[in-house]
Formats: C-alpha cells, structure tokens, sequence
C-alpha cells in the first residue's frame, strides 16, 4: 500500500534499521529504477552433491544503483515490500528470470523467490501465467521458493492462489527452513515439494552439533514426507561431505558457484552434462 508523503517520516523514525536518509533516497529510487532498467538478475546454481551436477539455478536480483554500485537485495527488498513495489518487481523477476531460463538445457530448473506479500495481495498468479506464457517456458520448470511467512495467514485466498498455481503446472520450494517457527502442519497441508535448509545451520556444520542435529532432523523429516531438501549456503568440502553423510541429496553455495549472469550459467551448465 502507498504511503501519503506525510506520513512516510513517522514511518521510518519508528522501527529504524536501515539509516533514515538512506532509506528515504532508497525509496524513491526504487520508483524509478524498473523503468531504468538497472534491476539485473544473476543465478546460482544447484546441485546434486554426490555428482555436483546441475540440476537448477536460483535467480537472485541485483540493483545496480547509477551513484551506489551494487545494492543488496536485503536492503531494498523489504524497503520495495513496504512501499507497495514488490509486485511491480516480483513480475520483472518472474518475467526476466523465465525468458533467460529458456536459453538453458531443457532439462535445469529455475528457483524464483516470492514474496510473502505478493502472495497476500497482487496478482501473483496473473503474474506467473503472463512470464510463462511470454516466455514459453514449461511449466514445470518454475519453482517458486517461498518463505514461511507466506503461510501467516491460512485464509481461502491463499489456498485458491496455491491452487491456481499448481494448476500452471510450477512447484514449490519452503526457503529459509529452519529460522521460523518451522510449523510442522503447512507442511502437508500445502503443496511443497522442496525444503531448502538456510544457510545458518550450514555454516555452522560440521562442527556444531546443535546444527548437525537441526540438520538431521530437517533431512528426516523430508524423507518421511517425502519432501526432497537442498542446503544453501555451502562454502566448504566438509559441510557438502557431513550433509552427503546424513542424507541430503541437493545444495548450492559458493563452494560450487557464486551467483552469475545467465549467459555464464550457460555456459557451466552446457560444459557438464546435465543427466
Ligand atoms: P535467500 O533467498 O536466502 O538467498 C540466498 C542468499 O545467500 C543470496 O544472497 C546468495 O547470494 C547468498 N549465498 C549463496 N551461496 C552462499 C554461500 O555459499 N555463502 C554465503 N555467505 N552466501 C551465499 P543475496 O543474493 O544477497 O540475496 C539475499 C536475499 O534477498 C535472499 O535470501 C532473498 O531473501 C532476497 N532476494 C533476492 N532476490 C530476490 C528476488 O528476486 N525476490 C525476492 N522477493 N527476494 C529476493
Ligand atoms: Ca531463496
Ligand atoms: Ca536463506
Ligand atoms: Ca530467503
């Protein structure tokens, strides 16, 4: 929703995170920067861990910001979220991130995040039919990674627009596993078909046994419901070795490569095989 000038100081002296002058230019930024183009999206792909091979890439946006250089998507995302932008930029994200998968092998998968808010308002299903349709992108190469907060709310909206989606024909990824409240319930309730560990229990493995056992458990747990799980965030032959050890099938992380433009992704993916 947007916010009447006036009323936008009040906002923003309250809950202060990001500095107030900062956040202010950030905003207005934002405005404009779709129409400038300078929103880009890079991918990071992931991997079977036992082959390292290919099987998908996460699309991640970058701001590239005429005076700041690059601005982290976890700066101005919740910024964009705030001020009512994040469906103007979902769209481009779906929009760019299905017609630059279409360039790859037929057979690798493209992970979009989505927004908590763009499933609560918007036109989100509007929104994926169009990407596909323009891009003629299969359907069942779309992922929509969604966080738990997607789930805040059980209303009949948010199962008709579950509904509707998984009639396109995409699935659906929980990201950030593990950082919430982690509810058993929307687990089945919902159609997930991917839990993806967050990077914190990661980073933490192998040598932290609290996140070696929140690990075990996530990765059991996908295996009783029959959901598959990736760990993001690998930085380290060991972390791949101790989460290979306990069951985990997929990941991503720096270890195997950062994130990068779609063309390079081609590349790397087309010098291995794919199946
Ligand atoms: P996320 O969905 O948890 O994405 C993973 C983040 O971890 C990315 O940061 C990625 O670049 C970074 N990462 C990947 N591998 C490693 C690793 O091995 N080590 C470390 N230290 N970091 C790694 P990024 O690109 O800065 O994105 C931050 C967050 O911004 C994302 O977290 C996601 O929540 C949000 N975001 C990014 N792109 C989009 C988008 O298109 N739409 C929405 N709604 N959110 C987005
Ligand atoms: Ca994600
Ligand atoms: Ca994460
Ligand atoms: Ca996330």
């Amino acid at each position: 929703a947007k916010v009447a000038p006036s009323e936008r100081v009040a906002v923003f002296e309250s809950g202060m995170e990001v500095d107030r002058m900062a956040r202010l230019s950030l905003e207005q930024d934002i405005e404009g920067a779709l129409d400038k183009g300078e929103f880009e999206l890079v991918y990071q792909p992931q991997v079977i861990l036992d082959t390292a091979q290919i099987i998908g890439a996460e699309a991640l946006i970058r701001w590239r910001h005429p005076l700041r250089g690059y601005v982290s998507p976890a700066a101005f995302i919740p910024v964009a979220e705030e001020m009512g932008h994040i469906h103007s930029l979902g769209a481009f994200v779906l929009e760019v991130a299905c017609r630059e998968a279409t360039h790859w092998p037929r057979d690798v998968k493209i992970a979009v995040n989505v927004s908590a808010l763009q499933f609560e308002a918007g036109d989100i299903v509007g929104a994926v039919r169009r990407a596909l349709v323009n891009s003629g992108l299969e359907a069942r190469r779309l992922e929509l990674e969604i966080t738990e907060s997607a789930f805040a709310t059980d209303t009949d909206r948010l199962r008709e627009t579950f509904t509707d989606l998984l009639a396109l024909g995409v699935s659906f990824a929980l990201d950030d596993y593990g950082t919430g409240f982690s509810s058993l319930g929307y687990l089945h309730r919902f159609p997930i078909s991917k839990i993806k560990i967050d990077r914190s229990f990661v980073t933490d493995a192998p040598t932290s046994s609290q996140s070696m056992a929140v690990l075990r458990s996530i990765i059991t747990l996908g295996d009783g419901l029959k959901i598959r799980t990736i760990a993001e965030g690998i930085e380290t032959i060991e972390q791949a070795q101790a989460l290979r050890a306990i069951g985990c099938t997929e990941g991503q992380g720096y270890l195997y490569s950062k994130p990068i433009s779609s063309v390079a992704f081609r590349t790397l993916v087309t010098k291995r095989p794919t199946e």
